[in-house]
């Protein structure tokens, strides 16, 4: 739902392979070619080693990851917390639940997505990595939120969630496509059934 209909309708070209086009600090030569490149230890940005075909003088660049959401469509959508922020807010419409508290969990929610290393993360998953600390922050919201991104469709399921939230775990039934190899940290996720 977060990622469901929007468009920006820019697809942004795949540049991870060999990073985007870069001049050369020395001669100013339009591109560069990438000799090395690799992960810095934190694994959230990219050192490239570069080599001038004009000049042939090397330099390094350091590029941070972006993250993109990918949408069922198939579209790609830069990662926002804005709309984490948006689509959390109308779970908790009424509820005690203040704005600094949304912004800190779109904060954890970024924070587990960008520990997961993916670049590219299904809208699906961005949903599920929701789910925990929204539980945590409130239960009410928690379930309003999993009965839309889940897709309930009767009593059943409901009574499935409150009893595997009064069991202090959180069921993966009806997470959207999602494979088992796939899980997130270990002990975010409780399956309960
Ligand atoms: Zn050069």
């Amino acid at each position: 739902m977060l990622w469901g209909t929007a468009s920006t309708g820019v697809d942004k070209p795949d540049v991870a392979e060999r990073g985007t086009t870069v001049r050369c600090p020395f001669c100013r030569h339009p591109d560069s070619r990438v000799v090395d490149s690799r992960e810095t230890s934190e694994g959230d940005a990219i050192r490239r080693r570069r080599s001038c075909p004009e000049c042939g003088r090397r330099f390094t660049t350091v590029e941070e990851m972006s993250l993109s959401v990918v949408k069922r469509s198939g579209v790609h959508e830069p990662f926002s917390r804005a709309k984490i922020v948006s689509g959390v807010r109308k779970a908790c419409q009424g509820r005690p639940v203040e704005e600094d508290a949304l912004a800190l969990l779109a904060a954890r929610v970024e924070d587990a997505i960008r520990a997961g290393g993916n670049p590219e993360i299904p809208a699906d998953e961005v949903g599920l990595a929701i789910l925990e600390p929204l539980r945590e922050l409130d239960v009410v919201a928690y379930l309003r939120f999993a009965s839309v991104y889940r897709a309930f469709e009767s009593l059943a399921d409901f009574e499935a969630e409150i009893t595997a939230l009064r069991a202090g775990g959180v069921t993966t039934a009806h997470a959207g496509g999602r494979s088992e190899h796939d899980t997130g940290p270990p002990g975010r996720l409780i399956p309960s059934r």
